[in-house]
């Protein structure tokens, strides 16, 4: 093509985008159909979640209380076979998964590992949203002493919204018993215990004590479903319990907090003269673990995948990450993933195979 042809062919092109785009902008009935195609697409829920065939692990909430759009507060959501757990139900939360795309009518309950507010500041949107989108019976939500009081504080400050949306949409669409949570107090009684949260089929959650200390107790969990397995280290320093209780899981799904970057925003805060808030950061260090301590639990434990949730501070850019994860290569150099909203984790039944998507 000569440079004249060449030049021709650019300027027909640019005059069909600009007529394109003229007809979008004018064209109301273009915009409609637009809309309509959109919406369309993003209605259509993943119902492979729901394959009994495979454990899914959906991250729903990878963040902590530090601010960052693309992290919701905590939430890990388990699709085993017809069973939806949740695990932490932060801010957030309900907005990830609806973002994300993947189903929430079929929640059958809610697993707190303990009653900071950012793994339990979402539990009303939570019960809100799986209610709107089809849930009728009441939300079992179990964690340790206290649980009670939570849900019933979430009771009574939704309550004039729950009757609302009966008298709005009707008892047949929104009947009043999707509003109520039900509490189920899970007793762990010493550091070495292991519990049985539930046992429903082929699903089986137990729960342990962690040390994330004032906070106590405070539990991690491991569900497994149909011989694969997933654990979950909730918020704690590095703990001997995980590597015994998640010893052979397929995944682990681990806190971590940096220090040195804590620290640094810590030096940044006091540097502004924000004392109050640099105390608050550094106080942070003593009850959360590391990368390092996590990569070197997760090979205690011999798990197949490590993923980093709970992230501390949000890394917001990939030369942040690196700072994040410095070390962890000299522990474990394989199978470590840094998690992110959006990740899902497919591990399929009969196999050993761990498959990871991007939902986003
Ligand atoms: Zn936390
Ligand atoms: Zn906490």
């Amino acid at each position: 093509m000569t440079r004249r042809q060449t030049s021709l062919a650019g300027a027909a092109l640019l005059a069909i985008l600009l007529t394109g785009g003229l007809v979008v902008w004018f064209s109301e009935s273009v915009q409609d159909a637009l809309m309509a195609r959109v919406i369309a697409g993003r209605a259509a829920q993943r119902r492979s979640l729901h394959n009994p065939e495979a454990l899914n692990v959906v991250f729903c909430g990878t963040g902590s209380p530090l601010p960052d759009p693309a992290r919701s507060q905590p939430c890990i959501a388990v699709y085993a076979g017809t069973e939806l757990l949740l695990v932490d139900a932060g801010g957030g939360a309900a907005s990830r998964l609806t973002m994300l795309r993947a189903p929430l009518e079929q929640l059958s309950g809610v697993l707190l590992t303990h009653f900071h507010s950012d793994h339990i500041g979402g539990l009303g949107d939570v019960v809100l949203q799986s209610w709107a989108a089809g849930r009728h019976a009441a939300l079992p939500v179990y964690g340790p002493e206290g649980v009670a009081r939570v849900t019933e504080g979430f009771m009574a400050a939704f309550a004039l919204d729950a009757s609302y949306r009966t008298a709005h949409h009707g008892q047949a669409l929104m009947p009043p018993g999707g509003a109520r949570l039900t509490p189920h107090t899970v007793a762990v009684p010493d550091a070495d215990a292991v519990v049985t949260v539930l046992e429903r089929g082929q699903l089986r959650v137990q729960a342990f004590r962690v040390d994330h200390s004032p906070v106590d107790p405070a539990y991690g969990y491991r569900v497994d479903y149909r011989g694969r397995s997933v654990v979950f280290s909730g918020d704690t320093i590095q703990q001997d319990i995980l590597a015994r209780v998640g010893e052979g899981a397929d995944l682990m799904v681990h806190e971590a907090l940096s220090p040195h970057m804590m620290l640094a925003v810590a030096d940044g805060l006091e540097a502004a003269g924000d004392a109050q808030r640099a105390q608050i950061v550094r106080d942070t260090l003593s009850y959360h673990a590391t990368p390092v301590e996590a990569a070197e639990t997760a090979n205690a434990a011999h798990v197949r995948l490590l993923v980093y949730s709970h992230v501390v501070p949000p890394p917001p850019n990939a030369v942040a990450e690196r700072m994040f994860l410095r070390g962890v290569d000299a522990v474990r150099d394989h199978d470590v993933v840094l998690g992110f909203d959006g990740l899902h984790v497919e591990l399929p039944v009969g196999s050993t195979e761990v498959h990871q998507h991007d939902l986003r």
